[in-house]
């Protein structure tokens, strides 16, 4: 049985005050038997961690580097976020790969070492417009899994988010069709890959859920969670999500 997760990613949003939203998340949701996880900006980790003290939520971060210290100016590493009292770090999101030319080689090597500093890696997959209008989906998807989540991955250590690119930050979501069908390819990705650790890893939906349309992904097969970006920003949007989560 996979424990379900509602994670946010708070992308470069934020500030210290803003963090009070976290307050009224862990309040609001403490009686909803899902995992919950914030992912602020790295800078505010560890006072995220301080509002999350005692209450049931977990903090992340957005990215991390792949080697444990050196001469990488302005990186940080999944030792130092672990230090900080982070427990994930979301990997391979799509505004990274496109921002920063992060491919999926860099992807797992990053996922290697946040395993490697006892952290949950998050690794997200998806395709772009064009791709699915080219009907390459599943190639896409299986070729960014197999060279993004490394050989080290467990379903206690890793997440696969799937986040189609155009559904992103856009309001457009993926119909259930096609989230089922993407997710059960992952699935069986995972378990021909791990056997019974690829059955219990996770898979997070990720692209404009809503308090709106929650409940609908989350009642679609393989589905365990959701990766929820603008709409974590906010208890009062964050929460109707998390408790749709709970209800399915
Ligand atoms: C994300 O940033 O991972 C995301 C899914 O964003 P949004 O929910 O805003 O589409």
């Amino acid at each position: 049985m996979r424990r379900k997760m509602a994670a946010g990613n708070w992308k470069m949003n934020g500030s210290r005050a803003a963090l009070a939203e976290l307050d009224a998340i862990a309040a609001q949701s403490a009686d909803f038997d899902v995992d919950t996880l914030i992912c602020p900006p790295t800078l505010y980790v560890s006072e995220a961690v301080t509002h999350a003290s005692g209450n049931p939520l977990y903090i992340g971060s957005q990215d991390c580097h792949f080697e444990t210290s050196g001469a990488h100016t302005g990186d940080n590493s999944a030792a130092m976020i672990a230090d900080l009292g982070g427990t994930h770090v979301i990997l391979g999101h799509s505004e990274r790969r496109a921002d920063h030319g992060e491919g999926s080689e860099l992807v797992r090597e990053k996922a290697r070492a946040a395993l490697q500093a006892g952290l949950t890696a998050i690794v997200c997959v998806g395709e772009s417009e064009e791709q699915r209008l080219a009907k390459n989906t599943l190639d896409i998807i299986g070729g960014q899994l197999a060279s993004s989540v490394p050989d080290a991955s467990t379903a206690a250590n890793t997440i696969i988010a799937y986040e189609p690119v155009w559904a992103i930050g856009t309001g457009r979501t993926a119909t259930t069709y096609e989230i089922d069908e993407v997710h059960d390819f992952i699935r069986a990705r995972l378990i021909r890959r791990f056997g019974d650790e690829g059955e219990g890893m996770r898979l997070l939906y990720g692209g404009s859920v809503k308090p709106t349309n929650a409940a609908e992904i989350f009642a679609t097969d393989n589905v365990d969670g959701a990766l929820v970006g603008g709409a974590s920003l906010k208890a009062d949007d964050f929460v109707p999500i998390i408790k749709a989560l709970a209800a399915s």
